[in-house]
């Protein structure tokens, strides 16, 4: 790597496991850019210092993680509609003068990943978005903005639920529903955004809300995803998609913002793919 190779990095606490860089870096020889892509553990509280360094130091962007995505917003000098949408940001770039813009890409990988990998047309779909944390906002703007006819979302703490309806403004087509309040409604597709799968927790959910066709997508990928498919798999339904293509999907988002070129995400997606399954 020469030593001139401009350097991105990703931030989060735990961050070891991270696979951005890999992904970064595949993108980066792909088009024949030179980049180092670094992962930085900083527990909450140091975060901002830390971008700022790593910015002073000369790095030129920064992905973030959980916990970081609403500290990395706050932070900000400028900020995209998408990370306004979501009140988080998964990427920040430097620029000059020391100040700092946020964007977010989370929504758009989401959307990018669903409609073009796994062919799916949103349009006149009717969606259960499980969650109202920092990327189940941005996947609600971007479900309604691919198309789909009516949003219900569902939060174990209903009031953040309630918050996201109330900031999408659109009661017609966007509204809530207490968790367990879902009996007798069915969906096209249901989303989990919620962190249940990572600390190892079940999914208490009708079996009735899912069709023949309905699609079944866990934000979430490899063991984390086990227990919205244990559900889903259950319930009857023969489109379960997790979130890996989503991770491929927000790490090229990302790049493009920064590089200007858009990657190749299949050969990426592949060898992730195969390697966890
Ligand atoms: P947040 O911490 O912001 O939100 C967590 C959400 O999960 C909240 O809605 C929270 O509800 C809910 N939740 C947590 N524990 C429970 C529980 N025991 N029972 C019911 N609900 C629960 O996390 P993020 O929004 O950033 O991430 C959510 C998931 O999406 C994670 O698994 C993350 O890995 C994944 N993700 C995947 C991406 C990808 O590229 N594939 C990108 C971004 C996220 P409450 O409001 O009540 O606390």
């Amino acid at each position: 790597m020469s030593a001139e190779a401009h350097r991105y990095a990703v931030f989060g606490h735990p961050i070891a496991h991270s696979l951005s860089p890999e992904i970064h870096q595949a993108f980066a020889a792909q088009l024949g850019i030179h980049l180092r892509y670094e992962t930085i553990d900083v527990p909450p509280g140091e975060f901002e210092e830390a971008v700022r360094r790593f910015f002073a130091e000369g790095g030129l962007g920064a992905n973030v993680t959980l916990p970081h995505k609403e500290a990395a917003f706050a932070m900000a000098d400028e900020r995209s509609e998408a990370a306004q949408r979501a009140g988080a940001a998964n990427t920040l770039t430097a620029l000059v003068g020391g100040k700092v813009q946020a964007h977010n890409t989370d929504g758009s990988g989401f959307v990018r990943d669903i409609t073009e990998r796994h062919s799916l047309d949103l349009r006149g779909h009717d969606a259960l978005l499980l969650g109202a944390g920092g990327a189940a906002k941005a996947v609600a703007w971007a479900l309604l903005d691919a198309g789909v006819q009516t949003l219900t979302i569902v939060n174990r703490t209903p009031e953040r639920a309630d918050a996201l309806a109330d900031a999408i403004g659109e009661p017609a087509r966007c509204h809530t529903r207490y968790w367990d309040g879902l009996e007798g409604e069915c969906f096209d597709l249901v989303v989990n955004a919620t962190s249940i799968g990572i600390h190892g927790g079940t999914f208490d959910l009708p079996m009735s809300l899912l069709q023949d066709h309905s699609t079944c997508y866990d934000l979430s990928y490899g063991a984390a995803a086990a227990s919205f498919k244990g559900w889903a798999t259950a319930a009857g339904t023969r489109y379960f998609r997790d979130g890996l293509g989503m991770l491929v999907e927000q790490a090229a988002d990302a790049f493009e913002h920064w590089h200007g070129q858009r990657p190749d995400t299949d050969p990426v997606y592949q060898t992730l793919r195969q390697r966890l399954g």
